[in-house]
């Protein structure tokens, strides 16, 4: 796998493996076949498939915050249907809604999507 996706990846995967989450099979792959970009394909347990890439040499807080946003809608497709799809489920509001992403600045957060309250930075949640 291109560097830049794998180290783009390991936060997400962090807090994936720290709170028990679904893993997904990264695979590297040609996909999209543009240079400027690295990509790999993210396996569901079912055998479909989604893409996930980086656009090469952009801030390394944009690859993170792009690449967790596409793991997290991979986990919540994973989960459909077998358990409840809130991960990472944020503590203020446990049955209501799950965190999503947001970066500011440098920082790549969990944030809850209702009052915005940042709650941990990604790869920080074990
Ligand atoms: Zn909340």
């Amino acid at each position: 796998m291109h560097p830049q996706l794998a180290l783009a990846l390991e936060p997400v995967l962090r807090d994936l493996r720290a709170t028990g989450g679904p893993l997904p099979r990264v695979v590297p792959s040609d996909w999209p076949g543009d240079g400027g970009v690295a990509g790999a394909m993210l396996w569901h347990s079912d055998g479909s498939g989604s893409g996930i890439s980086v656009v090469l040499d952009r801030p390394a807080a944009e690859q993170v915050a792009h690449v967790t946003d596409v793991v997290h809608d991979w986990v919540v497709e994973e989960l459909w249907g077998t358990a409840p799809t809130n991960w990472p489920p944020c503590p203020g509001h446990p049955e209501s809604h799950p965190l999503e992403v947001r970066r500011s600045g440098d920082a790549v957060e969990w944030v809850c999507p209702a009052d915005g309250t940042a709650v941990r930075r990604v790869g920080d949640l074990g």
